[in-house]
């Protein structure tokens, strides 16, 4: 154990083991079985890697995806841990090579793809001294999954060949019946299952809805103001939105790209590799993005669209704050993408699922109470208490008796014999004189200007309200009308109180300022516009410089949690800066130096400043 805990400070820097990965780490010393779930960015790749130079031989890593390979066979060198990967781009003389120091067991860590250890289990394996098999992604053996290989079903050959060689399978999405189908597919003996807390209380969540485009595009602008330097990803539902987006920013001097299926691959690749290398820092992408994209210093994630599932939303906004380090998310919930995204979930081959999993997403969003609890419920967990991280907890909502405001609307519904959509309503209650209106009639109607000293996102938001509340129905088979219901008549006729809450201009809401100090998660902040500030500027710098001579991406070089880290502690000497988190004795030796010498004279530099004054 204590030898264990030696070994992650050496090889990775980090002081202690988050929750499970020593026992799952023990299990696999142990030569047994298991199966890993695991949020993104929960630490699973420690829990085989770490054995992995414990154990004699050398592990297997199975990986649906050349990138997630790559990537993390950088990461293990950098630290230097010897590892490879034999894929398909490696070249014919490149493989011979890595296969002979494989044989002469002076690899500890092969990456390989299903397809690639298919085509070595009569050659490469049996020479080799196998210490243990992780299949990375393992959701992607079964049918049920969303990622569904058919190149990973010839795994379940291994446990027949290598019944005493330990396999750990680990995958971030799995439901019961993915799950089982795992472990039955991979021939699992007699599996421990572990599953760890899908909670990320570093992610904060945030929901604005029924923004226009324009006022989305300045609430991104205000978000990004906030995120100065810092990486981030805007998934966008349409690719023509990705680009859109990605020009607007570029105007607003934000460094953007877009994403998506539609572009060729050599562009792709450009764009993804910007990205990771912090070249550019915002990507602007369709859900094409993502998946074998392990950059962990990814500090935000907006949703400018809805997603068609809280699973999908999970897995996409799990790809921000992979450090542990606190990580903001903004989603834009607007009718339109319901609309669309229903009809996509009805013209899909399983309509019935599909419209329950939207009926999910759109409720988290719709909610007020804690968003976290929600989320967490849905996979399965009991949320002890409120999360202290989301929107609604940090603007808990002030009731007031709407009463007199829904019946106005319904009364307005009523009287258009429930032929108008969200739009007319609003027109006819806020008098509007546009032709379409006037050409209806509905200048006429009783209630025409009964709402006119409201402003028009605010009735949008009041109607918002009177959905989830049951009031209305949206006819979406026609146009979108808006109908009363049973519960809706009720309030109209004076039966029932309505309780709406009250509208808040999101500007108005807390910054990030406060939203960093929420007292679920608490953590050290970098003031805007400090010395700490200007350090982690510096630091930033340097690790790019870095990097850069090295050919690798900046995160590879150190964390954006080891720079914070840095920051807070202010290592002046090789003993402090061996104590960073994320400093292990190889980059100890090859960047203590250079990061220190850097500290210094930021912090000589700070204190004759503070002489001067
Ligand atoms: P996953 O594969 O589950 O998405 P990773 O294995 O990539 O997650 O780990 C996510 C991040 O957490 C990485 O930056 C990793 O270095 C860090 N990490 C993992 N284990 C620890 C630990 N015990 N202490 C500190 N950081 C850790
Ligand atoms: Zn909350």
């Amino acid at each position: 154990m204590k030898e264990l805990a030696l070994l992650l400070k050496k090889f990775f820097g980090f002081d202690s083991f988050r929750p499970l990965q020593v026992e799952i780490i023990r299990r696999i010393i142990q030569k047994k079985d298991s199966l890993v779930l695991m949020p993104t960015g929960g630490g699973k790749s420690i829990c085989f890697q770490l054995p992995a130079i414990y154990m004699p031989g050398t592990a297997i890593v199975v990986s649906p995806l050349i990138a997630l390979m790559k990537d993390q066979v950088e990461g293990l060198l950098a630290n230097g841990i010897p590892a490879a990967t034999l894929n398909s781009l490696t070249s014919e003389a490149e493989k011979q090579r890595i296969k002979q120091h494989v044989i002469q067991g002076k690899i500890k860590l092969l990456y390989i793809s299903p397809e690639g250890l298919a085509g070595e289990s009569d050659w490469l394996l049996p020479r080799m001294e196998i210490s243990l098999i992780a299949i990375d992604e393992a959701h992607c053996i079964s049918q049920w999954g969303h990622d569904f290989r058919p190149e990973y079903t010839q795994l379940s050959v291994l446990k027949k060949r290598f019944p005493d060689v330990p396999v750990v399978a680990l995958t971030a999405t799995a439901d019961k019946i993915t799950r089982s189908d795992i472990v039955e597919q991979l021939k699992l003996h007699d599996p421990q299952i572990f599953i760890s807390s899908f909670d990320r209380p570093n992610l904060s969540l945030t929901v604005y809805r029924g923004f226009a485009k324009k006022e989305k595009i300045a609430a991104i602008v205000r978000f990004i103001r906030m995120h100065k330097k810092e990486s981030g990803i805007i998934y966008c539902m349409k690719r023509a939105d990705t680009e859109d987006v990605a020009e607007t920013l570029n105007n607003y001097q934000v460094k953007t790209t877009a994403y998506h299926a539609g572009l060729s691959p050599a562009k792709r690749e450009e764009a993804q590799n910007d990205f990771i290398n912090d070249r550019t820092e915002v990507i602007c992408a369709t859900v094409a993005f993502g998946m074998g994209i392990d950059k962990s210093n990814v500090r935000w994630v907006i949703h400018y669209n809805m997603p068609g599932s809280i699973e999908n939303y999970y897995q996409e906004i799990g790809r921000a704050g992979r450090d542990g380090l606190n990580s903001d998310t903004l989603l834009f919930y607007s009718l339109g993408d319901l609309v669309l995204l229903r009809r996509f979930a009805e013209e899909s081959g399983q309509n019935e699922v599909n419209l329950e999993k939207l009926n999910r997403m759109q409720r988290y969003c719709e909610t007020d109470v804690c968003r976290r609890r929600i989320l967490l419920n849905y996979f399965g967990e009991e949320a002890g208490h409120d999360c202290g991280n989301c929107d609604v907890c940090k603007n808990p909502p002030l009731r007031f008796d709407g009463s007199v405001l829904v019946q106005k609307a319904l009364s307005a519904i009523v009287r258009t014999q429930e032929k108008a959509g969200i739009q007319m309503l609003i027109d006819i209650l806020r008098a509007s004189g546009r032709s379409e209106l006037i050409r209806l009639g509905y200048h006429q109607l009783k209630t025409y200007g009964a709402g006119r000293d409201i402003p028009y996102k605010v009735w949008k938001e009041y109607i918002y309200q009177m959905l989830q509340l049951g009031y209305i129905e949206i006819d979406y088979a026609n146009a979108q009308t808006l109908k009363v219901t049973s519960l809706g008549r009720n309030v109209l006729y004076g039966e029932t109180k309505a309780l709406l809450t009250a509208w808040n201009e999101p500007e108005n809401r807390p910054a990030k300022k406060e939203k960093k100090t929420a007292q679920a998660h608490p953590a050290r902040v970098i003031a805007s516009d400090s010395e700490d500030e200007k350090l982690m500027d510096s630091l930033r710098q340097l690790r790019i410089q870095v990097a850069r001579q090295e050919g690798v991406p900046a995160y590879i070089i150190f964390s954006d949690a080891a720079l914070q880290d840095m920051v807070f502690q202010k290592p002046l000497d090789m003993e402090a800066f061996a104590g960073i988190r994320g400093v292990g004795d190889i980059k100890l030796k090859k960047y203590g130096e250079t990061f220190i010498t850097l500290i210094q004279s930021v912090v000589k530099n700070a204190r004759e400043n503070k002489k001067a004054l």
